[in-house]
């Protein structure tokens, strides 16, 4: 079985001591039988990923020794999504695949016809976390706060964004293989409102993308774009991104 991996905020370097949260020591201890000298893997975006032996364990206390780095820092970011928040589970949803897919940052935005707003987001941080766990990769994504539309337009003022509009525009891939670093943009299950479109549209590094003849979910849509964001940065760097 390969060892557990675990997100953590503290610095990780060879031979730092590490003290688990309640919740992490629990599931070592208790869900996976683990005691002193079982391996661990522990990561975050700053360090990289290590590998670490369990030091000490109490009664859902555990200390771990760090060894020896596996995995250098990544080098780049993901995609900034802006998304207006689907209904409960269904963001809890897209929160899980985004950051499998490789999001750096999803920013709910409050839209005219959005109805919901991101609800207990310590909850879904901690989705963010075991994705993050789950599928190898080394940072967490941030999720941010309701985020007012006109702070969108702000925001979208300093670089490229594609904005995915189901009314038409120019095809998702080709537009990505030009500009592979830009944030992407999708709307409520509503749709954006008249005004909201054309302020988009005027937006000097905006991109009106189609995601093809079918009208999407939002969250299906907000997926939809992340997958064709792994295709192109896959094509552009091969095997750097092969998997240990
Ligand atoms: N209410 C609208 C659909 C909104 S779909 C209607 O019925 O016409 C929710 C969001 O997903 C949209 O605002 C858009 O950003 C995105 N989306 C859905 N399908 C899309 C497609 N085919 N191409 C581009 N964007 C799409």
């Amino acid at each position: 079985m390969r060892s557990p991996r675990l997100y953590v905020e503290t610095p990780l370097a060879c031979g730092t001591r590490v003290e688990l949260p309640a919740a992490a020591a629990h599931y070592l201890l208790r869900v996976l039988r683990l005691g002193r000298g079982a391996g661990v893997r522990l990561f975050n975006a700053r360090d990289g990923e290590w590998s670490a032996r369990i030091d000490t364990a109490g009664r859902d206390r555990v200390q771990l020794a760090v060894e020896e780095r596996l995995r250098p820092p990544p080098e780049l970011g993901g995609p900034t999504l802006f998304v207006a928040p689907p209904r409960r589970s269904r963001f809890e949803w897209l929160v899980e695949k985004a950051t499998e897919l490789g999001v750096g940052r999803i920013v709910p935005v409050a839209t005219r016809r959005g109805v919901a707003k991101p609800e207990r987001m310590e909850r879904l941080r901690a989705i963010a976390v075991e994705a993050a766990e789950q599928c190898g990769r080394l940072d967490v994504p941030e999720i941010e706060g309701l985020c007012p539309f006109d702070q969108l337009l702000e925001r979208l003022r300093e670089g490229p964004a594609m904005v995915a509009d189901e009314t038409g525009g120019e095809p998702l891939l080709p537009a990505l293989a030009r500009s592979p670093r830009a944030a992407f943009v999708v709307g409520p299950e509503g749709g954006f409102a008249a005004e909201e479109r054309e302020a988009l549209r005027a937006l000097a590094g905006g991109v009106g993308v189609s995601l093809g003849p079918r009208i999407l979910r939002t969250e299906t849509a907000a997926v939809a774009m992340l997958a064709c964001w792994v295709a192109v940065c896959s094509a552009d760097r091969g095997a750097m991104w092969a998997t240990t």
